[in-house]
């Protein structure tokens, strides 16, 4: 039985480790779960699951709680307990945006394993992750479907071998929309994703595809593999959730009908593996499988994403806070939909870029992108 803490539990991803959980209780028990905000929907939770610590990070606790085995608590240094639950053996963050990356490093400097969904943590702070897993004897383990297929497409081969990554993304809704048409997209069009379906933001980052340039990223923190050998193609039936090609010129892809629960438990049982009730793919009924090269004239936030990657230092944390401030001005009618690559495109040419060495590094360059993103569409016009 494993002791797991989730953080974000309220969450698309939180709803689908819930998922598994509720299919293997024999084999994991709920210790900890945390919200932002949503204490109504983790009272829910705290009443099915039982752990023993529930947090909301940024509201009160409920006055009117029954009686139960569970603490409750609140704030940020809670969400930080939960991370470092001493029954947790496993964490999953599932936590949204940069937020994520300290409950990252907490977790794997006190030894657990964590099922990471939150890139953005390796996005912003790859250099200290690898270093608290390092010192601390903590583990990572993808939960994103793409470094999933990756990681269970490298199985027996090593990283030596491998000639190239190709994670494959669906393209998103405006994938054949006419260029002029994107102008004008609303934050509705936005959320309707063709074939996953998530949280708000990942799900815009999927639409700008900043979230491919977020995860080529993420798997070069993960894999130890250089920029020059990790590509993206566009395949709009989100069956193949990525490859490998080996330098023999094999190539394995990890397939499956879009699911995140399926992932989640991989990166819950990793390297073994359990029997789950899930829909089974059927190549016949799945049809066709094609591909396309990503269009960065479309999709100028993918090209930045990955220019910042190449950058290294800090200039990955500047891109990602500038995406999570212009997608939340998108979400919230105040940005254009092309101003969100507009708004990076600003905070990247204008930032002097360093090292990371240390927490304040990545801080500092979160807080300064997040001003700066804040002043350049406070400039345009309304739209
Ligand atoms: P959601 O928005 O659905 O859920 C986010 C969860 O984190 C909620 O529980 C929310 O609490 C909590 N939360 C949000 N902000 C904060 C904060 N600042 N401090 C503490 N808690 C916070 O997100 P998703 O589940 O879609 O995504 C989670 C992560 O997983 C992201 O990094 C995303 O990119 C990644 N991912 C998601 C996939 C998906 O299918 N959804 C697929 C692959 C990766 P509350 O409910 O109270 O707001």
């Amino acid at each position: 039985m494993k002791g797991v803490a989730i953080l974000g539990a309220t969450g698309s991803i939180g709803a689908s480790a819930r998922a598994v959980l509720r299919q293997h209780p024999d084999r994991f028990r709920a210790v900890a779960l945390t919200a932002h905000r949503n204490a109504g929907a983790l009272r829910e939770l705290v009443a099915e699951l039982r752990p023993s610590l529930a947090v909301i990070a940024d509201a009160p606790v409920p006055g009117d709680l029954p009686p139960g085995p569970t603490e409750w608590r609140s704030g940020r240094q809670a969400l930080l307990d939960a991370a470092t639950h001493p029954h947790a053996d496993i964490v999953i963050n599932a936590l949204v945006g940069a937020a994520g990356l300290e409950p990252t490093l907490a977790a794997l400097r006190a030894g657990k394993r964590v099922a990471l969904a939150n890139k953005e943590s390796l996005v912003c702070g790859g250099p200290l992750v690898l270093e608290a897993a390092r010192r601390g004897g903590g583990a990572l383990t993808p939960v994103d479907s793409e470094h999933s297929a990756i990681l269970q497409c490298l199985s027996g081969t090593r990283v030596e071998d491998v000639r190239r990554l190709v994670l494959t993304a669906s393209g998103g809704p405006f994938r054949e929309w006419p260029l002029a048409r994107i102008g004008a997209v609303t934050p509705a069009d936005a959320l309707r994703h063709p074939t996953w379906n998530m949280g708000a933001k990942v799900t815009i980052d999927s639409a700008t595809l900043a979230n491919k340039a977020l995860e080529v990223i993420e798997a070069h923190f993960l894999f130890g593999v250089g920029y020059d050998r990790i590509e993206a193609v566009v395949h709009p039936q989100s069956i193949i959730h990525s490859m490998v090609e080996t330098v023999d010129g094999s190539v394995l892809a990890q397939m499956g009908f879009p699911t995140m629960e399926i992932p989640v438990l991989y990166a819950l049982t990793y390297p073994e593996r359990l029997p789950y009730d899930a829909r089974r793919y059927d190549p016949v009924a799945g049809g066709p499988l094609t591909f396309e090269a990503v269009d960065t004239a479309r999709f100028p936030a993918f090209a930045l994403g990955v220019q910042a990657g190449r950058a290294g230092g800090t200039a990955p944390a500047v891109f990602n806070a500038a995406n999570e401030v212009a997608v939340a001005e998108f979400l919230a009618g105040r940005c254009t939909f092309p101003g969100i690559a507009e708004a990076i495109s600003d905070a990247l040419d204008r930032w002097p870029n360093g090292p990371v060495d240390t927490l304040d590094d990545v801080l500092a360059a979160d807080g300064w992108a997040r001003r700066a993103t804040n002043d350049f569409l406070n400039q345009l016009a309304p739209c």
